[in-house]
């Protein structure tokens, strides 16, 4: 990618594996002078068709699956992105599942399976909204893993640090399989949360979205924050990076991570396959065939024309 001519360098909001993380020191708007009919009509544009050039090849090839896992707090416009960065490709190959709190079977299993199972195949896309970071998170925050099903003697305070462990060790056995992950992190801020929940009370096109629990889930904000800078500090891998994207501006948050997605299929750089000996000796003879069709047709044309022309 010319990163000059994108104007916004994704990497200012990758988290460099050993890198101190604090939230509150990172930006929740657009930081970067950069215009926005400019994005919309013209940068934006450009780069989904981009995605969209290679999300073919990704699928032609059939040996890489992308995955990219969302996590924000609420309202900070997850639903938006998915919809706005993958609904215009081909919806054959993405594959998005939103994980809400664990189903009776979820929990009959390790943390980790619900996410195993529903992982992209080779040549797919994958998007999680929401990921295994909630079971370091949220369920850190709500002391949720006793009644988890998880054995009494693994219920501890070093269950956090462990956990972080297990998700980067999976997630680099995931690259090693041809299954890269991006992380990436909506970072909305306090006010900006507090008008679009606002919206969601107040408008009645939005009124479907509000839930109690957004409301109540604001009382914990300090701790997510808190939570959330921890987890991603000790889980940035350069196999799977987090990136700590601003998401006050929707437009802005949209184009940045159609960047990193971008960035990342670079990097898996897949191609078309090569026919085989076989396919391409039979290519080269269908070839042939076609140009003596179209030779034989344009003289077909030539004796038709001469016919008609006669009586004219
Ligand atoms: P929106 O941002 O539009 O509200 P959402 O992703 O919050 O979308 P909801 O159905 O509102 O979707 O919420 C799903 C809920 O499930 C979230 O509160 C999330 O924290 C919770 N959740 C997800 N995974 C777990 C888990 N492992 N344990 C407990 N809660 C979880
Ligand atoms: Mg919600």
């Amino acid at each position: 990618m010319d990163k000059s001519k994108c104007l916004v360098d994704v990497d200012r909001y990758r988290i460099e594996p050993g890198t101190k993380v604090d939230l509150a020191k990172r930006p929740t708007a657009c930081d970067v002078k950069i215009d926005r009919a400019k994005v919309e009509n013209e940068l934006f544009p450009k780069v989904i068709g981009k995605l969209q050039d290679y999300q073919e090849k990704l699928f032609a090839q059939n040996t890489y699956g992308f995955i990219l896992a969302l996590q924000a707090m609420d309202a900070a416009g997850k639903d938006g992105t998915v919809k706005h960065v993958f609904g215009p490709l081909n919806p054959a190959g993405v594959k998005v599942v939103s994980f809400k709190q664990p189903t009776s079977l979820e929990k009959d299993h390790d943390f980790l399976w619900r996410f195993n199972v529903n992982l992209p195949s080779r040549g797919e896309i994958g998007i999680f909204n929401r990921s295994q970071y909630e079971d370091v998170v949220t369920v850190r925050i709500h002391k949720l893993l006793k009644g988890s099903g998880m054995p009494p003697e693994f219920v501890n305070d070093g269950v956090w640090k462990q956990r972080y462990g297990d998700i980067a060790a999976w997630e680099k056995f995931l690259f090693h399989n041809g299954f890269p992950m991006v992380k990436v992190f909506l970072h909305v801020s306090r006010t900006e949360q507090q008008r679009r929940l606002a919206e969601r009370i107040l408008r009645d096109d939005k009124n479907w979205k509000f839930s109690m629990s957004d409301l109540t889930e604001r009382l914990y904000w300090d701790d997510y924050q808190r939570d959330y800078s921890e987890a991603i500090e000790a889980t940035s891998t350069k196999e799977a990076p987090w990136y700590v994207v601003p998401a006050d501006d929707k437009w802005y948050t949209r184009y940045v991570v159609s960047l990193i997605t971008l960035e990342a299929l670079e990097a898996i750089n897949p191609r078309f396959p090569e026919p085989n000996e076989e396919t391409k000796q039979n290519i080269l003879q269908m070839k042939k065939l076609l140009e003596l069709a179209a030779e034989s047709d344009s003289a077909d044309l030539e004796k038709l024309k001469a016919h008609f022309g006669k009586g004219n």
